[in-house]
């Protein structure tokens, strides 16, 4: 018997295991040759050889029995050991589907050897009805939201809230971040924690990231006429630096299409919107599963003229090389770190380390989740320059976003004094770290 630590290294000739004996893992061969054979009275019958990439002994991970056949080394080895309880741990914390399809199988499994061993003529007793078990149910849940949101991409059942991101400085409208909502016909309005998960789950965000991109198209020409109606805003169309931008949420799914970056490209130029207009969020996790592909799409993106958000920065735990190897253009602060920052010098001290780390990149920020006047002003105070919060305005349908931008107020001038109220208090905190 091993553990899950053995990586075992057997010379020719070893045996790995024998007919009867009692077996509760499987060996990963990374390296060198096994057969697998039965000793009879006149020799013995090689049932089967396995190689490197291949894997052996796998049936006493789920037959709770005793190994039927022997295996030798006949080639140098190098293995890794898989053990039922490291292969149970995985089932019971994967997707409820496939967790639920795994069981069927290896319980089918199971009965069927049940089957041989009692003689081919006695079949097991048909198990009574049972009252379908909590894996069941979680299938089927899963199953059902994922043929909801099917059919809310067909019936449009989906819609994107716009939520204002600002100049700090002055206030002034910068842009929004989509975020999409499900106007559910029996469950009501839902948010995105109801539902993205078991999109990302399904695959089906890939769709639902198409669809805030096509979404995009229809309401850019309103969100442009409406900064037109407001002389002191400035405008979609203008140049690249100061034109208004929106903002969209994709999934690590997402970067692993090949081609996603023209698929964007070919949405936006069909809606007839500047690619400049638009800026993609990424987390950090993205990134980790396969940076080199992530980093192609990315780049393409870039080139094609969009911007490269970094959402939710500082929660990642990810190494900061990504920042000098990929084209990012905007991080944005964690709400966690905006949230704790009056009352927490550490959480002031990330804020500002952040910023320090982005100026040095010449990167700008986006201070998320400001709710208060203190947050925005002690953040306006450290030279962030955008900011995005309940402070600036919750995320709202189209039609209250038109209204917003044609009624936003001009930009003030960044206050010489520090005399206001809150603003005293945010240069106070900061001179005490
Ligand atoms: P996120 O990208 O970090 O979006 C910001 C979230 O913070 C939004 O929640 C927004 O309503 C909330 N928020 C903004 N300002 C404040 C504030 O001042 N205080 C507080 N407490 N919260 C604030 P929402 O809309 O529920 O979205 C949650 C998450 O769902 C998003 O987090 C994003 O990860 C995901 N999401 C939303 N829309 C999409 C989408 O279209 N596609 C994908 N892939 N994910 C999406
Ligand atoms: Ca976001
Ligand atoms: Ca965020």
């Amino acid at each position: 018997m091993h553990n899950l630590l053995d990586h075992l290294v057997l010379q020719k000739g070893a045996a790995l295991f024998s007919e009867g004996d009692g077996g509760d893992c499987a060996y990963l061969i990374k390296r060198g040759q096994i057969e697998i054979f039965v000793r009879r009275e006149d020799g013995d019958i090689v049932l089967a050889r396995r190689g490197a990439g291949e894997i052996i002994g796998e049936m006493a991970l789920i037959d709770q029995g005793t190994r039927s056949a022997s295996a030798r080394v006949t080639e140098d080895c190098e293995l890794l050991v898989v053990t039922e309880q490291q292969l149970e741990h995985r089932i019971a914390t994967t997707d409820p589907i496939l967790r639920m399809c795994l069981g069927v199988v290896i319980q089918r499994y199971r009965e069927t050897l049940a089957l041989h061993a009692s003689g081919a003529r006695s079949r097991p007793a048909s198990k009574a009805f049972s009252v379908p078990g909590p894996e069941f149910h979680a299938a089927v849940e899963a199953l059902t939201l994922d043929q909801e949101m099917l059919r809310a991409l067909r019936l449009k059942e989906f819609e994107l809230y716009l939520q204002p991101i600002v100049h700090l400085g002055g206030r002034g409208l910068a842009g929004f971040e989509g975020l999409i909502r499900w106007n559910h016909p029996q469950r009501g309005l839902l948010a995105p924690a109801q539902f993205i998960p078991a999109a990302e789950a399904s695959g089906l965000i890939v769709g639902i990231t198409q669809w805030c991109l096509h979404e995009l198209t229809r309401i850019f020409p309103l969100l442009a006429a409406a900064a037109e109606g407001n002389a002191a805003q400035p405008l979609w169309t203008a140049s690249s630096e100061s034109a208004l931008f929106v903002t969209v949420n994709i999934s690590g799914h997402d970067l692993v299409q090949p081609a996603f970056a023209d698929t964007v490209k070919t949405i936006l130029s069909q809606g007839g919107i500047s690619p400049c207009n638009l800026k993609l969020e990424i987390t950090e996790s993205m990134l980790m599963k396969d940076p080199a592909g992530a980093a192609k799409i990315l780049d393409a993106c870039r080139l094609h003229g969009m911007g490269i958000a970094v959402d939710d920065f500082g929660t990642g735990y990810s190494s900061l090389s990504y920042l000098s190897t990929l084209p990012i253009t905007t991080l944005k602060i964690d709400r966690a770190f905006v949230r704790s920052m009056a009352s927490d010098p550490k959480s002031r001290k990330i804020v500002s380390t952040i910023r320090y780390l982005a100026r040095e990149l010449e990167i700008p920020v986006v201070a998320e989740g400001i709710e208060t006047e203190e947050q925005a002003d002690m953040l306006a105070a450290m030279a962030c320059e955008y900011g995005q919060g309940f402070l600036f305005g919750r995320p709202a349908p189209v039609a209250v976003t038109l209204e917003r931008i044609r009624h936003w107020p001009a930009p003030f001038a960044a206050p010489m004094d520090s005399d206001a109220g809150p603003r005293r208090r945010a240069a106070e905190l900061l001179t005490m770290d």
